[in-house]
């Protein structure tokens, strides 16, 4: 993940951000369904309509990526004094890691107007639904084999890790009725689009 997290403009909002309400978003959808490119593709679109809560996770930085701005990378011990603290609105063991998404990124975002964006695997989403239904649930979906391919492609997961990453996809896909948007994304632009749509007709007010 590599988001725009630049700060919305304070000044002079143009017309449609000031009838937008700040919304709870989670995007989920299977490892290398290309949720990460299709946030990158719509806060690039306009940096206005959210932003991304980061995550805490115990898994080690990929390269390219950075502290704070992809995930707050943490030891298990980190990780678990945080959860004793009750500092997770929820939190997941994913292929042998944890994560979590912090209240505080949530709050803090909705608390200055600002809709929040977290991309999550399907359990934490899930999770989520139950603590905030107000929240919308949106589910990015790829075909098995094309998911294989984006994996392996992406080169950063090991053979194994690849073979448990489509397992776990195969189970997360079979709970995606239980999303208020699925979207097949097998066309970045033209799934960049889509999503745009949806988070845009979903902040707006109802007057
Ligand atoms: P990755 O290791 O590829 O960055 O992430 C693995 C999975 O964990 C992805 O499906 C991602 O959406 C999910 N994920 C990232 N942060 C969180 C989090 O805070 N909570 C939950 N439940 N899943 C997360």
């Amino acid at each position: 993940m590599d988001y725009l997290t630049g700060s919305a403009p304070s000044s002079s909002p143009c017309s449609a951000a000031r009838h937008r309400i700040a919304r709870l978003f989670v995007i989920s959808g299977p490892s290398g369904a290309g949720k990460g490119t299709l946030i990158r593709g719509l806060l690039t679109a306009d940096p206005t309509l959210a932003r991304v809560a980061i995550s805490a996770t115990t898994r080690p930085m990929r390269q390219g990526e950075r502290e704070g701005h992809d995930y707050f990378f943490l030891s298990r011990d980190e990780f678990m004094h945080r959860v004793a603290a009750g500092d997770f609105e929820e939190h997941v063991e994913f292929a042998s890691h944890c994560y979590g998404t912090l209240k505080s990124e949530i709050d803090g975002l909705l608390a200055e107007g600002t809709s929040v964006i977290l991309e999550l695997e399907v359990d934490g989403s899930l999770v989520i639904r139950k603590r905030r239904p107000e929240a919308c649930l949106i589910f990015i979906d790829c075909p098995a084999d094309e998911l294989q391919r984006r994996l392996e492609a992406r080169g950063t997961e090991t053979e194994a890790e690849i073979a448990e990453r489509l397992r776990i996809a195969a189970e997360q896909s079979s709970e995606k009725h239980l999303f208020d948007h699925v979207l097949v994304n097998d066309d970045v632009e033209q799934s960049v689009r889509a999503l745009r749509a949806i988070v845009q007709d979903e902040s707006k007010e109802i007057a």
